[in-house]
């Protein structure tokens, strides 16, 4: 009989069921699978603050949807549901109602205000990809502004963030604003001590869940670089430009960010279910500041109490391990949305449920792009390796979530998109040329491999009552020592007869000696030098003049002889020689006309570059040929696309591409996906 999962909420939580449930059922045609989201994304929560920082584009913390779920058999839905009816198993939305057999609820969390006067009106808050963009928005507004600000006392409050909070959430976004601050300030001249940070928090420590080694490096380096931290400082109130503390005094500023607490979602607090301690089951011995009111309260096997077909996964749970309610994070929502799917797979197959058993792996924090601090594994770092390992484990993240394609767009908004250093490898890579400075190279590296084609056809290899062919590239080649070898080389199917290493198994001890060959002659170089008695140093390798025109590996020598006799006399053995040189000639030509157009010029430089590769490994290659292999790699880079067909015809390949069921199934896209299902 059919059954129908319904995924309220592609967070972390959801996605994670999706994609568990999915596997399970993906050949079975009587489960249909339905993720409802108001976004057609999903959002990378723990790099909010870059965003909002103005570190990273706002895309690289949206996964859409269509990527994620390409090929599966999750139905994505654009949609916000309003209400649930549990007893009919029917949830609702302005637009239709979802019937279904299991529901997943995987609403997230959202910024608590704990009920202190004139908080939520007058802040900022950072608990979604909105929040992030307002502030980034306001942000760089509010510099601007305040640099054409007369008046003193103005232009100061406009100068002064403060942060409320310094839990993980603060301390990420107090870090950006530091780095951001030193930007802004070239950009608008502003002298740096102008700029106030202050980071303000109700505990006598910053980061108390952390520990206390791993805390005091982050409040160094957070001060060192201009930040206040304001501890045992407990916000009572705001009004707009002015945030309360404790002690009667105030802070004048035109940005104040709320991080001081998150709690669940308000659609859960919504719905007819038994809630943590503020709901009907109520735990004993909590207070009910610390707790995060309106959190579903679940079984252990992350049911809802009221209904075991109702799954509260991730932000929105409330649920009692070890006497602490699980926390709000990342690792939650993963595992409980795990378990919320392995469960509904156990009642659709009618085995066992499993217990929910957290396994957490650690923290880790940010300060800026350049800095962090973490405690994973049981390992503590800080600095560059704690910045490696937050890049590592998001990066393993997203290879589960969306493949190669999603980790290479995350590399590229971390590290190579970055154009003002704020990133951990000082923005290394990051700098772009421009497409047409590539042009004369294309044309010129395309005529070269037009040229060479022709040159075969005029050296006979499409005669084929001359026999085989077999030539240099680019050039007439060399003189060898004992010139004969290239001659008696220079046939197909002769080539075997040359070499006397012909197997494998004899080749591979003396493929070090072939290789070091190269530079024994490095010892004649100084010789030469100094007795200056060569003769003919320009044609001599490595006497006195390094010999650009030889081969970079001796045609004769143990690895060339060897990959001829393995590779070459393997395929001579299956294809005909005529075809093999009809091909030779046609691809080279192919080359060159596919880069003087610049179409497929990306196709056109790989098979330029394994060219060249395979003749330099065959003994017929020179030195002073490689710049070959590193124009092809030039090319690679969207060379085609300027002043070239591949302007048009890239976008249309791409577009058919991603579509593709291939490409969908295993992330295999080129840029985002285009096209829905
Ligand atoms: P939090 O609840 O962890 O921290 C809030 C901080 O605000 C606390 O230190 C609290 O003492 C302080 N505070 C509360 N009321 C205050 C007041 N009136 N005045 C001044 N300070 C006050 O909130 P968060 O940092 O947003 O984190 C929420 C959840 O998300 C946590 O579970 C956290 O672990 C997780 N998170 C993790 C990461 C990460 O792993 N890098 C990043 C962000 C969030």
């Amino acid at each position: 009989m059919g059954k129908n999962i319904l995924i309220i909420g592609g967070g972390y939580a959801g996605i994670a069921a999706a994609k568990k449930l999915s596997k399970e059922y993906k050949n079975n045609q009587d489960i249909t699978i339905t993720l409802v989201d108001k976004n057609p994304f999903h959002t990378l929560m723990t790099e909010l603050h870059e965003v909002a920082g103005y570190r990273v584009e706002p895309d690289s913390v949206r996964v859409p949807f269509t990527k994620i779920f390409g090929a599966s058999k999750v139905n994505v839905s654009l949609d916000t549901i309003t209400s649930i009816d549990f007893k009919k198993n029917q949830a609702s939305s302005a637009l239709r109602t979802y019937n279904y057999d299991y529901l997943v609820l995987g609403g997230g969390a959202e910024p608590e205000f704990f009920g202190i006067p004139g908080i939520k009106e007058n802040s900022f808050t950072l608990w979604s990809y909105d929040d992030a963009m307002k502030l980034r928005h306001h942000i760089e507004e509010t510099f601007e502004k305040a640099v054409a600000e007369q008046d003193r006392v103005k232009r100061q409050r406009m100068l002064t963030f403060v942060v409320a909070g310094a839990g993980f959430t603060g301390i990420e976004m107090a870090g950006e604003l530091l780095e951001w601050r030193d930007t802004m300030c070239a950009k608008w001249l502003i002298a740096k001590n102008e700029v106030r940070i202050a980071v303000v928090e109700a505990m006598s420590t910053i980061l108390p869940m952390f520990e206390e080694d791993l805390r005091d490096k982050v409040a160094w380096y957070m001060k060192q670089h201009g930040a206040e931290l304001l501890v045992n400082t407990p916000i009572v109130g705001a009004e707009p430009g002015v945030v309360k503390l404790k002690d009667g005094s105030t802070l004048e500023t035109a940005t104040f960010i709320w991080t001081a607490g998150v709690t669940g979602c308000a659609f859960a607090e919504s719905l007819d279910l038994a809630k943590g301690p503020f709901g009907r089951d109520t735990k004993a011995g909590e207070s009910p500041k610390k707790n995060r009111k309106g959190r579903l309260l679940v079984t252990d096997e992350i049911r809802s109490v009221d209904y075991p077909n109702v799954f509260p996964a991730g932000d929105n749970l409330w649920f009692i391990e070890d006497e602490k309610p699980l926390p709000q994070i990342v690792e939650t929502a993963l595992q409980t949305g795990e378990t919320a799917a392995h469960n509904i797979i156990a009642d659709i197959e009618g085995h066992g449920a499993k217990k929910f058993k957290s396994n957490y792996h650690g923290f880790m924090v940010s300060v800026g792009g350049k800095y962090a601090v973490s405690n994973a594994m049981g390992i503590k770092l800080s600095g560059f390796f704690a910045m490696f390992m937050k890049h590592f484990v998001n990066l393993h993240y997203l290879i589960g979530v969306a493949g190669f394609n999603q980790c290479w767009e995350y590399i590229k908004h971390e590290f190579l998109d970055r154009n003002d250093n704020r990133s951990f490898i000082w923005g290394l890579g990051s700098y772009k040329t421009r497409g047409y400075w590539l042009l004369p190279l294309r044309l010129w590296l395309g005529l070269m491999w037009l040229f060479e084609g022709i040159n075969k056809i005029g050296e006979g290899w499409l005669r084929w009552s001359e026999g085989t062919k077999s030539s240099w590239m680019f050039s007439s080649g060399v003189v060898q020592k004992g010139a004969d070898a290239v001659t008696a080389a220079s046939s197909w199917g002769e080539t075997a007869a040359v070499t006397a290493a012909s197997s494998v198994g004899e080749a591979a001890a003396p493929v070090m000696d072939d290789l070091f060959s190269m530079f024994d002659s490095a010892g004649p170089v100084a010789d030469a030098v100094s007795s200056a008695s060569t003769s003919s140093a320009s044609t001599d390798t490595f006497k006195g003049v390094w010999d650009l025109s030889k081969p970079i590996l001796d045609f004769n020598g143990k690895i060339a002889t060897w990959f001829r006799t393995t590779f070459m006399d393997g395929m001579a053995a299956y294809i005909p020689f005529q075809f093999f040189q009809l091909m030779v000639v046609v691809v080279e030509m192919g080359i060159g006309l596919a880069m003087m157009g610049g179409l497929f010029t990306w196709w056109a430089a790989v098979v330029s570059i394994v060219m060249c590769i395979v003749f330099a490994i065959s003994g017929l290659f020179a030195w002073n040929q490689v710049w070959f292999i590193f124009g092809g790699f030039l090319l690679l880079g969207g060379a085609g696309r300027a002043i070239g067909l591949d302007n048009w015809v890239v976008p249309f390949f791409k577009k058919w591409w991603n579509g593709t069921r291939f490409a969908r199934k295993r992330y295999w896209y080129l840029d985002n996906p285009s096209k829905s299902k």
